[in-house]
C-alpha cells in the first residue's frame, strides 16, 4: 500500500472541498485507510478506499441514507460532507492510487473505544439506534440490499471457513455450537422477521461520547439490510461483552430502544442467539486476521472479551436470557408450565419405579457443554453426567448425528462404509488381541451379550461378580447386579453367582483383607469352574471404589486357570474418563477377554459394544444368528466416530487427568477439613467423596449426602449419591469440565458440608 503524501491529500482536499487544510493525520481503520483533516473550517474525517465499481455504489448510497436520517431529525450520527459537485463520494490519489473517499465533519467528543461504554450511554445508545430503525424502515437501496457482508448476522456462514484459523478445538466448539443453532434455531426464521437497512456495526469504536454523555454514532460503512433485531442484538453483544453482569448488563440499552422502536416477541426470543453469533463472527475475523494480516491490532480488539463471553453465555441459560430481554421489552416472562401437572402426567404414565432425582424433581429443558438448564431458567453444573462425554449437545455430535441420518440409516445386515471405518477405529483404542467387536444398543444388552459369549466360550454357568456391581436391567444383567439383587427390592443371589468382596472404609479390619484370598476359597468351596468374571475397574454404584491394585491381575489369573473368561465392564470408566488410561482395566494391568461398552459412546446417542478376542467369538458362531435392528447402524457407527473425535481433537482424557487431579486434591482439602468427609477416591473425572457419621465405628452419613446433594441442587450444581448406604458424593461429569468448574464445585461442597 503506498504511503500517502500528505502534502498532496490536503492540497486535493482543499481543491474539492475548498477546505483551508492544517493538516492530515492518519487514522486506524479496519477496512478502511482513515485520516483527520484539520482545516479551519473545522475538523474531518476522510475515508478512502480502493476502488470498485460495486463500492461505489455502496458509499453513494450509504450517503444517501445518511440524508435520510439527517432530513429526519437524526442529527447525533456522522455528517457527510458534498464536494463542490455536491457529491459525497469522491475519488483521491495516494502515490499512483486512485482511491475512492468521503469526508465526514468530526464529531465533537471521542471514541468510547477501550474506554468501554458507560452506564450513562446505554439508554441514549438505545434511543439512538431505535431512532435510526424507524426513519430506516421502508427506505430502498439496491446497493446496499445487495451487499453480502461476514459482519451481517444473517450472512455468519461466511465465517465457516474462518473456523480453521481458531487453534484451540476447546473454544472452536462454542463457535461451532452457536453456527449450528444459527442454522436450526435462526434461520428458519428469518423470512418471518422485519427486515430493513439496519446500521449493523454499533459497537463501542464507532460511538462517540461526549461529556454530557451524549452519545453519537459513526461508521455506516456495514450498513446491510436485515433482520431489526439484528441491530438490537449487535449493541447488546458490545454491552455484554464488557458487562459484569451479561444478563442484566444490556437491560438499559433494550428499555431504552423498546421506548421508541419496540420488539416483537419471536425478535426477542432470538437474541440469545443472535447475541452470541455476533461474537462468534467477531472471534472468526479476529482469528483470520492473526494469520493474515498480523499487524493490524485493530482487528483483534474485541477478540478477549468475545471469548470470555462466549464461555459465559453457554453457562446460562438462554430461558432466562430470554425471559431478562422479555422483561425490558415490557412482556411476561415464559410461562414454564406448572410442575404439579407434569408430575401428575409422568405419574399417569409411568411406574413409580422410575425414580426422580432432588427432593423437588427438576423439568430439565436443555443444556450445553457442562452446563443444563430447567424450566424455569435456572443453570446448573452438571457434575454427575457421564453419558454426554464430550459435552450436552455439542455441535460435532450434532452435525455426525444429523448427516448421517439425512443419508442412510440402515442395519448391520449390509455392508457399509461406516460400520467398517467406526469398527476398525475402535478396535485400534485395545490391544491387539481384543479384535472383534458387537454393537447394540444399552450397557444392558452388552452385558447379557458379554454373558452368552462367556457361556458359549466356556459352557459353564457359575458368574463371579464384585461386590455391589451394576451391569445392566435386563434379566441377566440384574442376576450380575449385587447392586439390584442384595438391594432394595432386589430377590437375593442366583445360585450360579459368587460374590467377590471389595474393600469398604466402613468395615472394620477391612483395610487388612486379602481380598484375592477370600474370592479364591468361595470359587473353592463353591466347587464349579466359573463362566466369567465380571467387574468394573472402579465399581461406581459401590460408591466409585477402586478395586485394590494387584488384585485383578491375581483374579484374572485364577479365573482364566479354572477355565473362566475376565470381563471388564467399562460402561462408565472408559473413553478416556480416568484420565491416565483410555480403558479402566489399563489401570489394573490386566487385558480382559471381553470388555462392555455403553454410556459415553455415543454422546447420549444410545450405543453400546462387546469387544472380545477372535477366540471367543469364534465359540460364538454356532449357527444362531445375533443380529441387534440398531445396533451399529450407519447413524450410531458416525457418531461413534465424531465422540472419539472430539475426545482427541479436544484432548478430553488429558483434561480428564489434569482438572480430575486438581479436583480430587480439593476433594482431600474437604477430608482433611471435615471429620464428616472420610475418603475422597476415584481417578481422572470419575471420583468419589465419602460421608460418614464422625465416631468409632464410622456410621455412613445418608441424610447428609443426601442434603448435600440437594444443597448443592440450591446453588446450580449437580451430583448425584450412591454406595450400598447411599452416602458417597458421586462425581463425574462431561469431560470438558474446567478447573474453574473443578474450584467452584469443591467451594459448593465445602459451603454445603459446613452447613452440617
Ligand atoms: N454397566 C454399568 C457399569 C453401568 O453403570 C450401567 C448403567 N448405569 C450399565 C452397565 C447398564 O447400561 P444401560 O443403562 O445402558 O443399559
Amino acid at each position: 500500500m503506498a504511503k500517502p503524501d500528505i502534502r498532496s491529500l490536503a492540497s486535493e482536499i482543499k481543491e474539492s472541498f475548498g477546505l483551508t487544510v492544517e493538516s492530515v493525520t492518519p487514522l486506524q481503520g479496519y477496512d478502511s485507510r482513515n485520516f483527520r483533516v484539520t482545516a479551519r473550517e473545522g475538523e474531518f474525517l476522510l475515508k478512502t478506499f480502493p476502488e470498485t465499481q460495486r463500492l461505489c455504489a455502496e458509499l453513494s448510497a450509504e450517503s444517501r441514507v445518511l440524508e435520510v436520517l439527517i432530513r429526519s431529525g437524526i442529527e447525533n450520527i456522522q455528517q457527510p460532507v458534498a464536494d463542490g459537485n455536491g457529491a459525497y463520494v469522491f475519488r483521491i490519489t495516494i502515490g499512483n492510487e486512485q482511491l475512492l473517499a468521503q469526508l465526514f465533519r468530526f464529531l465533537e467528543g471521542g471514541i468510547v473505544g477501550s474506554d468501554g461504554l458507560r452506564a450513562g450511554h446505554l439508554e441514549p445508545l438505545g434511543e439512538l439506534l431505535a431512532n435510526i430503525g424507524v426513519a430506516l424502515s421502508g427506505v430502498h437501496e439496491p446497493a446496499i440490499e445487495a451487499r453480502i457482508s461476514p459482519w451481517d448476522l444473517r450472512q455468519w456462514r461466511l465465517s465457516v471457513p474462518s473456523l480453521k484459523f481458531i487453534e484451540d478445538p476447546g473454544d472452536r466448539k462454542y463457535v461451532e455450537f452457536f453456527f449450528r443453532r444459527a442454522s436450526e434455531l435462526v434461520d428458519p426464521q428469518i423470512p418471518f422477521l422485519r427486515q430493513q437497512i439496519i446500521h449493523g456495526d454499533a459497537n463501542e469504536w464507532n460511538v462517540i461520547a461526549g461529556e454530557d454523555e451524549k452519545v453519537s454514532l459513526i461508521d455506516f460503512g456495514d450498513m446491510c439490510f436485515s433482520p431489526l433485531v439484528n441491530e438490537v442484538a449487535i449493541a447488546a453483544c458490545y454491552v455484554i461483552l464488557q458487562s459484569d453482569d451479561p444478563v442484566a448488563g444490556a437491560t438499559p440499552l433494550l428499555r431504552a430502544y423498546s421506548s421508541v422502536n419496540p420488539l416483537e416477541e419471536k425478535e426477542i426470543a432470538l437474541l440469545y442467539d443472535l447475541i452470541a453469533i455476533r461474537a462468534c463472527i467477531s472471534v472468526c475475523r479476529s482469528a483470520r486476521a492473526r494469520t493474515e494480516m498480523p499487524d493490524n491490532e485493530y482487528a483483534q480488539i474485541s477478540d478477549p472479551l468475545a471469548w470470555a463471553f462466549l464461555r459465559r453465555w453457554v453457562s446460562i441459560s438462554p430461558r432466562k436470557i430470554e425471559n431478562a430481554f422479555r422483561e425490558a421489552f415490557g412482556f411476561e416472562p415464559l410461562d414454564p408450565g406448572s410442575l404439579k401437572d407434569d408430575l401428575k402426567v409422568r405419574r399417569a404414565n409411568t411406574s413409580s419405579a422410575l425414580s426422580l432425582q432432588f427432593d423437588e424433581p427438576i423439568r430439565m429443558e436443555s443444556a450445553a457443554f457442562q452446563y443444563m438448564f430447567d424450566a424455569e431458567g435456572n443453570s446448573y453444573l452438571d457434575c454427575y453426567n457421564n453419558i454426554p462425554h464430550v459435552g450436552h449437545c455439542h455441535p460435532r455430535i450434532v452435525e455426525a448425528l444429523a448427516s448421517a441420518s439425512l443419508k442412510i440409516n440402515t442395519n448391520t445386515r449390509y455392508l457399509t462404509r461406516e460400520f467398517n471405518d467406526y469398527s476398525s477405529r475402535l478396535l485400534g483404542y485395545f490391544p491387539e488381541r481384543l479384535n472383534k467387536v458387537f454393537f447394540v444398543n444399552s450397557g444392558s444388552a452388552a452385558t447379557d451379550l458379554a454373558l452368552r459369549l462367556a457361556h458359549a466360550h466356556t459352557n459353564a454357568e457359575a458368574v463371579i461378580v464384585a461386590e455391589h456391581g451394576y451391569h445392566g436391567n435386563t434379566r441377566a444383567g440384574i442376576a450380575v447386579s449385587h447392586y439390584k439383587y442384595a438391594g432394595r427390592g432386589g430377590t437375593g443371589r442366583d445360585e450360579n453367582v459368587i460374590e467377590a468382596p471389595i474393600p469398604n472404609i466402613l468395615r472394620e479390619g477391612d483395610a487388612d483383607r486379602d481380598f484375592f484370598e477370600e474370592l479364591r476359597m468361595r470359587i473353592e468351596k463353591k466347587g464349579t469352574n466359573p463362566s466369567a468374571f465380571i467387574a468394573e475397574p472402579i465399581v461406581g454404584c459401590g460408591g466409585q471404589v477402586p478395586l485394590p491394585v494387584g488384585y485383578l491381575p491375581k483374579v484374572y489369573e485364577y479365573v482364566r486357570s479354572r477355565g473362566g473368561v475376565c470381563i471388564s465392564d467399562e460402561v462408565q470408566t472408559g473413553f478416556g474418563r480416568l484420565g491416565n488410561w483410555f480403558w479402566g482395566f489399563e489401570m489394573h494391568g490386566v487385558e480382559p477377554d471381553i470388555v462392555i461398552l455403553g454410556k459415553p459412546m455415543g454422546n447420549g446417542h444410545p450405543m453400546a459394544a462387546v469387544v472380545t478376542t477372535s477366540g471367543i467369538a469364534s465359540s460364538f458362531e454356532t449357527g444362531m444368528e445375533f443380529f441387534s435392528s440398531f445396533g451399529g447402524n450407519t447413524v450410531s457407527c458416525a457418531v461413534g466416530s465424531a465422540v472419539l473425535d472430539v475426545i482427541e481433537t479436544e484432548g478430553l482424557q488429558e483434561n480428564a487427568a489434569e482438572v480430575g487431579g486438581q479436583l480430587l486434591t480439593g476433594l482431600q482439602g474437604l477430608v482433611r477439613k471435615f471429620e464428616e468427609c472420610a475418603e475422597a477416591r476415584g481417578a481422572g473425572l470419575f471420583l468419589g467423596l465419602e460421608l460418614v457419621e464422625p465416631g468409632t465405628p464410622a456410621r455412613p452419613a445418608t441424610e447428609l449426602a443426601s442434603r448435600v446433594k440437594n444443597r448443592l441442587k440450591e446453588r446450580g450444581i449437580l451430583v448425584g449419591t450412591d454406595g450400598p448406604h447411599d452416602n458417597v458424593i458421586k462425581i463425574k461429569p462431561p469431560l470438558c469440565f474446567s478447573l474453574e468448574n473443578a474450584e467452584h464445585l469443591v467451594a459448593a461442597l465445602e459451603a454445603a458440608i459446613s452447613e452440617g
